[in-house]
């Protein structure tokens, strides 16, 4: 591990006095970036603690938002009241991930910044574009069972490995960040990047930019939310397939449907195609399966993971069906 000046911030102004660089990284819950450090995938000469931040609450707004503070440990977020009755799938999909002694350290704004487990990413022995733009993509044409169907290029196949982020992407969450210029708002669905040319830039989070909060708008009445994952072992571990669902359910007929997936995809994957296949159609499950076939439709499959096209389809089959059950 390369050695590093260590700082602590205990306000947000004090974080953005920060000079901004690619060199410069803060620290909270640790369960990526350290992880990284050890294995020489990432090298700040600086790291800025940002564990004292006041950003650990998590509060309904006059507009009937939740506003979750950056900060929030993931476990706290998981059990909180409010996400519990209102967000279930906020909760399903945080208690799914890791565990508890990492849910008990992980941020929400981490979470929202985790890095891909592909392996060669995480072994510097392999060129990786992510790490080093140009070096190539040893996964392309190697073993790729884990890597992503949705939104690759000939550059990047990596997964987007959160589940937090799959469940607030179908809760349509707005990211709020403070840096140099100010404060801006950034809808969950605009915040990642498809990996194209350039793998290296993941989201739109630039050198000295701050995550201090995510909102949550609220819900219709009556909608119901589900998460549901598929993976190789039961706990601890990553998905394959993972599907997050938001509806609201009359007379048998799905309306607000949202639709996210995780595992399959180069971020996590909001289906407007599958949520137009069911906005307004009956809850069937030949309507379940259509929509799940259009989820999919644009898969590409690489070598080892052709599997991941129909586990991913009957994972949001299966939550579909959850979903609706006894509506
Ligand atoms: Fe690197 Fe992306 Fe290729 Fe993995 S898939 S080796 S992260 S460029």
């Amino acid at each position: 591990m390369r050695t590093f000046d260590y700082t602590r911030a205990d306000n947000v102004d004090a974080v953005l006095r920060v000079n901004p660089s690619p060199e410069t990284k803060f620290v909270a819950g640790g369960t990526t970036l350290i992880d990284l450090m050890k294995l020489n995938v990432e090298t700040p000469s600086r790291l800025v603690d940002i564990n004292p931040l006041p950003l650990t609450n998590i509060e309904k707004t006059s507009d009937g938002a939740l506003r979750i503070g950056a900060m929030v440990r993931n476990s706290d977020l998981a059990h909180d009241a409010q996400v519990q009755q209102q967000y279930a799938v906020l909760s399903q999909a945080l208690l799914s991930g890791a565990s508890p002694q990492l849910r008990n350290m992980a941020t929400t704004g981490g979470n929202l910044l985790q890095r891909t487990r592909c392996y060669y990413f995480r072994d510097t022995a392999y060129p990786c574009n992510k790490r080093k733009p140009g070096s190539g993509c040893p996964a392309i044409g190697g073993f790729n069972r884990i890597h992503a169907i949705l939104g690759g290029s000939e550059d990047c196949i990596a997964t987007n490995p959160s589940d937090m982020a799959v469940a607030m992407m179908a809760l349509e969450a707005t990211v709020h960040i403070r840096g140099a210029t100010g404060e801006r708002s950034v809808p969950l669905i605009e915040f990642y990047f498809v990996p194209g040319s350039t793998p290296n830039r993941e989201t739109v989070v630039g050198p000295g930019d701050l995550i201090t909060y995510v909102t949550l708008p609220p819900l219709p009445n009556g909608a119901r939310s589900y998460y549901l994952k598929r993976r190789d072992r039961s706990s601890y571990e990553f998905a394959l397939a993972s599907a997050a669902v938001v509806a609201v359910v009359q007379g048998g007929r799905m309306q607000h449907v949202r639709v996210a997936m995780g595992g399959v995809g180069t971020k996590p994957w909001r289906s407007k195609e599958a949520e137009q296949a069911l906005e307004g159609r009956q809850a069937s499950d030949a309507n379940f399966r259509a929509a799940a076939d259009a989820a999919l439709r644009d898969a590409k499959p690489q070598r080892y993971n052709g599997f991941k096209v129909e586990l991913a389809k009957r994972t949001l089959t299966r939550a579909l069906q959850t979903l609706t059950q006894n509506a």
